[in-house]
């Protein structure tokens, strides 16, 4: 059995992966351990006791900025801790067996390959849309790391020129715009309602569209056209034949994906149409992560 970390911001889940279902499953806080050795000491405490009398084969954990590589998690800015974290060797010294740590969205890329809407594709493009814009990528029927460990990322790839400022310190990337702070933004500079934005996340501005507010609508009408772009460049690059979109932005019906898949037919090249699938994940929010992670651990 493999162990399939997710770590969060606030709290990681942990989750015992039987083939392709889940048997047990925990949480525990990320936030509040005395540093990052106690935090290892209690992923480690939580994963014998989900594990008990089982054996345990590996440990995969997904975590932001993480680089597999290294085994480490890279100064990630909604983590508790300001230094390298290389948290893989130390689940490996306290549990015994082999661990991967990589990326989150490497992890959902290699959990939707395993699991979900991506199985059996070999040649897969996986984007989660969150608070930020992640993705991971299968080539020739392996993740692709590159000598950075960060090959196949689409949040920092420039779709407007001179456009909106980016975390990254840069302007006009893909992660500006299609991302919740990037929608947000859009539905702000539409002269969208001020009270809508006083909810959390993309989902008052859902809810808006819903209701027939013309900035809503117009909104998800222009992440699409950004998405768009953005994954027309990544198939003419690396030809995936299947894209999956995962995370809560996409969850939203046809508000997004009926505008992206128009103007995705529009704006890939010609050679591919018909070629490429654009799917939403099979997975349910609350297993992906544990089994992405797992299927790092099993990779
Ligand atoms: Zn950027």
């Amino acid at each position: 059995m493999i162990a399939g970390i997710d770590i969060g911001g606030t709290s990681s889940k942990l989750g015992l992966v039987d083939g392709d279902r889940i048997v047990a499953r925990t949480r525990i806080p990320t936030v509040g351990h005395a540093d990052a050795h106690a935090f290892a000491d209690a992923l480690a405490a939580a994963v014998r006791t989900l594990v008990g009398e089982a054996a345990l084969t590996g440990v995969g954990i997904g975590a932001p900025n993480g680089n597999q590589h290294s085994g480490t998690i890279v100064q990630a800015p909604n983590l508790p801790w300001r230094e390298d974290v290389p948290l893989a060797a130390m689940l490996r010294e306290r549990l015994g067996v082999p661990c991967t740590l990589g990326n989150d969205a490497n992890a959902a890329a290699l959990g939707e390959w395993r699991y979900g809407a991506g199985r059996g594709i070999d040649d897969l493009l996986v984007v989660t849309l969150g608070t930020g814009l992640g993705s991971g990528l299968i080539v020739d029927g392996r993740l692709l790391l590159g000598p950075f460990g960060n090959a196949g990322e689409l949040g920092h790839t420039m779709v407007v020129i001179d456009g909106r400022a980016c975390t990254c310190g840069r302007a006009g990337c893909l992660e500006a715009y299609v991302s919740i702070r990037g929608m947000r933004e859009t539905f702000r500079e539409l002269g969208g309602d001020a009270e809508v934005l006083r909810g959390e996340g993309v989902m008052p501005i859902a809810d808006a569209a819903r209701a027939g507010s013309s900035e809503a609508l117009q909104t998800f009408r222009s992440t699409a056209r950004w998405l768009s772009v953005g994954l027309s460049n990544a198939v003419a690059i690396t030809t995936p034949r299947r894209i999956v979109l995962f995370g809560g932005i996409a969850r939203n019906g046809d508000l997004l994906l009926g505008p992206l898949r128009e103007r995705f037919a529009h704006d890939l090249l010609s050679i591919y149409h018909g070629q490429v699938d654009l799917l939403l994940s099979e997975l349910p929010e609350d297993d992906a992560g544990i089994l992405g992670a797992a299927a790092l651990g099993a990779h």
